[in-house]
C-alpha cells in the first residue's frame, strides 16, 4: 500500500468537520465561490471532477481522475482555488492534487452530477452522451420555467423557433449577453425541446471550454479524427460561451471548420457568448463576419418587472415556503446584478428561514442579505449625474459643459460637480476633465459654494436633495 493510500484511508481531516448551521461543509463553500467567479460550465467540467480529502500541515488535498485534469485546474484555476481555501482557513498554505488510485473509496464528492438520459424510462439524450459525457443539461431549464420580459424577448423567441422548427431558418443563432442572464438556460431549453419532439436528432451542447479541452485531448492523443466525426456527425450543436477559445488558435481553427462542415450541411448551430460578435476580441476576423450571418439576439440586463416575475415564478415552485410580496418587491428593487444572484438570494432567504423555522420577514431579509444588497448598491456615474442635472433645470448638456459663464447655466453646473464629488468616488481632476477640461481648483471652487449656498437657500438646498434622490434610486 503507497503512502497515499494509507493516507487516504484515514479519517478525512480539516476543513470538513467544521459545517456551518446552514450544514454546508468548507468544501462546499469553496466550490460555490468556484461557481459564482467561473459559471456552472467550467465548474461542472474541472473541480466537479475533483474529490475533497482534507488538510494535512496547511496542504489541501485533493484528487483528480486523470493527469490532463489535474494539470489543466492546477495551471487555470489553481491561485483562485488556493484563495478560496485560505479564504476558509488561513492556515492553508498550498494545494496538492494527487491522481485518484482506480477503484478507490470515493472521495468526498463536491456535487452529484445531473447526467440526463441515464435511466431507461427517461427520454435519452443519447446525442448529447455520445458528444459529452459531463454536459449535463439541467431539467430545471427548460421552455416552461423561463420568464419572458422585455429584455430577453428576442432570444426566448429565437431560441423556442429553432426548437420548433425543422428547417433551419438564421444560422447560426448568436446569443449574447452578460454572466446569469439565461444564455445557458436558454441553450438547454432549446435541447430538452429538440430532444422531445424529435429524439431521432443528434444533439450536442458542449461549453467552448470543454471544446477545447477535448480538441488539445485530442491533438495530444493523435485522435484528431473521432474528434471531428463527433461534433460534426450532429444535427444541432450548441457551444455555449465561445468568448472563451478567444486567443486560442488551434481550437478556434478547428471550432470554425467544424462550423462550416456543418452550416454547409445544413444543421442548425447555436452559441453564446458574453458579447456581441464584433467585440469578441482575438477571435478571427472570417470567424466573426461568419457567425454574424444567422441571427443575433442580446439578452439585455433585466428590468425591475422581468426581476419580480422571476422571483415569482421561483417561489411559487416552492410551495411549502411563504415568501411575502414585500420580500419578493425588495429582491427585485435590490438585487440587480443579474437573475443568477438574484436567485441566489431568494434561496438563500428561504433555507435561512426553513432552517430557524420562522416565516421570512424584512427584517430577516436585510439580515440574511446584507452582503449582497451592498455589492448590488447603486454606483452613481458622472454621466448620469450631468444628464440628471441638465434636464432637471432643463438646459442641454452641450450647455452645462460648456464655457459659458451666465448664471444660468453656472449653478447648476456647479451643482452637478457638487453631486459628483457626494455621490461618486471620482477625484477633483477627473471631475474637472469631464466638465469640459476644467480644472481641479474649479471644482473644489464649486463644491464649497454649493455648501455654503445651501445654507441659507432653502430651494437650492432642497434641489439638492431630489437630484440626490432621483440618482441613488
Ligand atoms: P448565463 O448562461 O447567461 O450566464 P444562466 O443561463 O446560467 O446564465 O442563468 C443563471 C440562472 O438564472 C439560472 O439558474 C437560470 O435558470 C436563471 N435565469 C436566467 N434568466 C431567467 C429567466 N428569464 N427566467 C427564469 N430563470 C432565469
Ligand atoms: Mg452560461
Amino acid at each position: 500500500m503507497s503512502d497515499w493510500e494509507e493516507d487516504r484511508m484515514g479519517p478525512t481531516k480539516g476543513l470538513e468537520a467544521d459545517m456551518d448551521m446552514q450544514g454546508e461543509t468548507p468544501w462546499n463553500r469553496v466550490c460555490s465561490k468556484f461557481k459564482k467567479e467561473f459559471g456552472q460550465q467550467a465548474y461542472t467540467t474541472w473541480i466537479g471532477q475533483l474529490g475533497y480529502r482534507g488538510v494535512d500541515g496547511g496542504t489541501v488535498e485533493l484528487t483528480a481522475p486523470t493527469k490532463f485534469v489535474r494539470d489543466w485546474i492546477q495551471r487555470n484555476y489553481g491561485p483562485r482555488l488556493k484563495d478560496f481555501f485560505y479564504a476558509e482557513d488561513s492556515r492553508v498554505k498550498s494545494l496538492s492534487i494527487r491522481l485518484a488510485a482506480k477503484g478507490a473509496t470515493p472521495a468526498i464528492p463536491s456535487q452529484t452530477v445531473v447526467r440526463a438520459g441515464k435511466t431507461d424510462d427517461q427520454p435519452s439524450l443519447s446525442g448529447v452522451e455520445n458528444v459529452d459525457e459531463q454536459a449535463a443539461l439541467d431539467p430545471k431549464y427548460t421552455f416552461e420555467s423561463f420568464v419572458v420580459g422585455k429584455s430577453n424577448e428576442l432570444a426566448y423567441a429565437a431560441a423556442k423557433r429553432i426548437a420548433e422548427s425543422d428547417d433551419v431558418s438564421f444560422n447560426p443563432l448568436f446569443l449574447h449577453g452578460g454572466v446569469g442572464l439565461g444564455k445557458t438556460h436558454l441553450m438547454h431549453a432549446i435541447a430538452w425541446e429538440v430532444k422531445r419532439r424529435t429524439p431521432e436528432k443528434r444533439v450536442a451542447y458542449v461549453s467552448a471550454e470543454k471544446f477545447m479541452f477535448e480538441f488539445i485531448s485530442a491533438l495530444r492523443f493523435k485522435d484528431t479524427h473521432a474528434f471531428k466525426q463527433k461534433f460534426r456527425n450532429v444535427n444541432l450543436l450548441m457551444v455555449d460561451d465561445v468568448q472563451f477559445i478567444a486567443n486560442k488558435n488551434s481550437t478556434q481553427e478547428e471550432f470554425f471548420h467544424t462550423f462550416n462542415t456543418l452550416i454547409d450541411n445544413r444543421c442548425q448551430v447555436v452559441i453564446t457568448a458574453d458579447r456581441s460578435p464584433t467585440d469578441l476580441e482575438g477571435i478571427e476576423e472570417r470567424i466573426i463576419s461568419r457567425l454574424g450571418w444567422g441571427l443575433v439576439a442580446d439578452i439585455h440586463p433585466t428590468d425591475y418587472e422581468l426581476r419580480l416575475g422571476i422571483l415569482q415564478s421561483k417561489s411559487e415552485s416552492a410551495p411549502n415556503v411563504d415568501v411575502p410580496v414585500d420580500v419578493l418587491e425588495f429582491l427585485a428593487r435590490r438585487i440587480i446584478s443579474n437573475v443568477r444572484e438574484l436567485e441566489g438570494a431568494l434561496n438563500r432567504v428561504m433555507a435561512y428561514a426553513t432552517l430557524v423555522g420562522r416565516p421570512i420577514t424584512m427584517d430577516m431579509t436585510r439580515d440574511v442579505l446584507q452582503d449582497l444588497i451592498r455589492a448590488n448598491d447603486r454606483k452613481v456615474t458622472i454621466d448620469e449625474i450631468q444628464r440628471t442635472v441638465a434636464e432637471y433645470y432643463n438646459l442641454r448638456l452641450s450647455e452645462m459643459l460648456s464655457q459659458r459663464r451666465s448664471r444660468m447655466i453656472a449653478r447648476p453646473r456647479q451643482t452637478a460637480m457638487y453631486l459628483c464629488k457626494q455621490l461618486t468616488s471620482r477625484s477633483l481632476p477627473e471631475i474637472g476633465r469631464r466638465f469640459g477640461g476644467r480644472d481641479h481648483t474649479t471644482v473644489m471652487h464649486a463644491v464649497r459654494k454649493i455648501d455654503d449656498l445651501c445654507k441659507s437657500d432653502s430651494q437650492l438646498d432642497e434641489d439638492i436633495t431630489r437630484l440626490t434622490r432621483l440618482l441613488e434610486g
